[in-house]
C-alpha cells in the first residue's frame, strides 16, 4: 500500500503460471452427488477429483486491474491523510501500521484492537515486542476496544467504550471470514467443524469422501494458518492425486504431518520484522532479512516459474 508499483509484481493472474489450465473466474456455490461443482454464472463443472482451497473470503471479484487500482487508491489515501486509523491488531493491521510508520514517519497512526494484545495468533512475547516497536515509532495503540465503523462520520469514530477517535481515514484490517459458507448447502455440509473449517483426514481428503481433498486455511489441520503450510498441503495432495489417477494403491497415499512449531514472520516496515520460530521470538533486521524487503514475492514468483 505504501508502494503501489510493488503490487504489479505481487498481483498475479492464475493463467500467468498455469498457461495450460482452463481457468474459470467465478464463485463456486454448489457441489452435488453427481460430482459437479456449480458456479454463480450457472456453469456446471464435472470432476473426477476435487480440491477445495477457498481459504478466506477476500477480493473474490476483483480483476488484476481492479486490484492494482485499489493499491493506488489506498496509497493516495495514506498520502493525503495526516492521521490514519487502523482497525485490527492482527498481522494485517500490524504490518500496515509498520509500513506507514516507516515510509511516512510524520503521519499520526492510531491502531485500535479489540484484543488485549497484538498478534494473538502467536505468542505473548511477540505481541509485546510488536507493541513496543510500534509505540517507539509513535504509533498510538489502543487495546481492548473495537471501533464501530458504521457509526463513523466526518472523521470521528466511536469505540466500544464510548471514546472518540479522530482520523482523516481508516483501514479495516480485521480478518476475512473463512471461505466455507458456500459449503453449507452442499454435500459437504456435515464436514464442517464448529469453526466452519473442513475436516480432513491424514491424506488431506475431506472426511467421508474418497475423491474430494481440501488444503490451506479452509481446513481443520491443527496448525497455524500459513501460506507456506498451505503450499505443503498442496504438494501432499498433488502426490496423492497422481497416485489415485494412475490407479495406485490408496494405502500408499502420502500423509500430512501438521507443523507443531511453525514459523511466523510479521514485517515491520521495509527492513525489520518480528519472527517467531518455535518458542523463540526475534525482532529487528535479522527476521526482516527473511521477509520485509520483498515480502516473499520474488520467491513465490520463482516457485511459479515467473520472472522475478
Ligand atoms: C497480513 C498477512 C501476512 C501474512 N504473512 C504470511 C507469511 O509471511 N508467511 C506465510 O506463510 N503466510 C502468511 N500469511 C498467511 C497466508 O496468507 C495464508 O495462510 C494463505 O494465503 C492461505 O492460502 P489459501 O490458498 O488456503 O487461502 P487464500 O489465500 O485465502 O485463498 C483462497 C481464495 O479462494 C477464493 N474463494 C473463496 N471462496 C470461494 C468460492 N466459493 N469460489 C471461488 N473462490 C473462492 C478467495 O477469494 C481467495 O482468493 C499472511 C496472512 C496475512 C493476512
Amino acid at each position: 500500500m505504501v508502494e503501489p508499483s510493488f503490487a504489479k509484481r505481487s498481483v498475479i493472474n492464475h493463467h500467468e503460471y498455469l498457461p495450460g489450465a482452463s481457468i474459470i473466474t467465478s464463485d463456486a456455490i454448489g457441489i452435488d452427488k453427481e460430482n459437479q461443482v456449480s458456479t454463480t454464472e450457472g456453469r456446471q463443472i464435472s470432476f473426477d477429483y476435487l480440491v477445495i482451497a477457498t481459504g478466506h473470503m477476500g477480493n473474490c471479484h476483483a480483476t488484476k486491474t481492479e486490484r492494482l487500482r485499489q493499491f493506488e487508491a489506498d496509497y493516495e489515501k495514506i498520502k493525503s491523510s495526516d492521521t490514519i486509523l487502523i482497525v485490527g491488531g492482527g498481522p494485517t493491521g500490524v504490518e500496515l501500521a509498520g509500513e506507514i510508520a516507516v515510509d511516512f514517519p510524520t503521519k499520526k497512526v492510531k491502531l485500535v484492537h479489540r484484543g488485549l494484545r497484538l498478534l494473538e495468533f502467536i505468542g505473548e512475547t511477540a505481541g509485546k515486542k510488536a507493541l513496543d516497536w510500534l509505540t517507539a515509532k509513535n504509533v498510538e495503540v489502543i487495546l481492548g476496544q473495537s471501533v464501530n465503523l458504521d457509526s463513523s462520520s466526518n472523521g470521528t469514530y466511536l469505540t466500544s467504550i464510548g471514546e472518540t477517535i479522530v482520523a482523516d481515514c481508516h483501514f479495516k484490517c480485521t480478518s476475512d471470514p473463512i471461505g466455507s459458507s458456500w459449503l453449507k448447502e452442499t454435500i459437504l455440509k456435515d464436514c464442517l467443524d464448529d469453526f466452519g473449517r473442513l475436516m480432513v483426514d491424514a491424506n488431506l481428503r475431506v472426511k467421508g469422501f474418497s475423491n474430494i481433498f481440501a488444503i490451506g486455511d479452509v481446513t481443520d489441520v491443527p496448525e497455524l494458518k500459513q501460506g507456506y503450510l498451505a503450499h505443503r498441503h498442496a504438494l501432499v495432495v498433488a502426490n496423492n492425486l497422481k497416485l489415485l489417477i494412475e490407479g495406485g494403491d490408496e494405502s500408499k497415499m502420502v500423509k500430512y504431518c501438521p507443523a507443531t512449531s511453525p514459523m511466523a514472520i510479521v514485517s515491520l516496515g521495509r527492513r525489520e520484522a518480528l519472527g517467531q520460530i518455535r518458542s523463540v521470538t526475534l525482532i529487528g533486521r535479522i527476521p526482516g532479512m527473511l521477509k520485509s524487503k520483498d515480502l516473499f514475492v520474488g520467491k513465490t514468483r520463482k516457485q511459479l516459474g515467473l520472472q522475478g
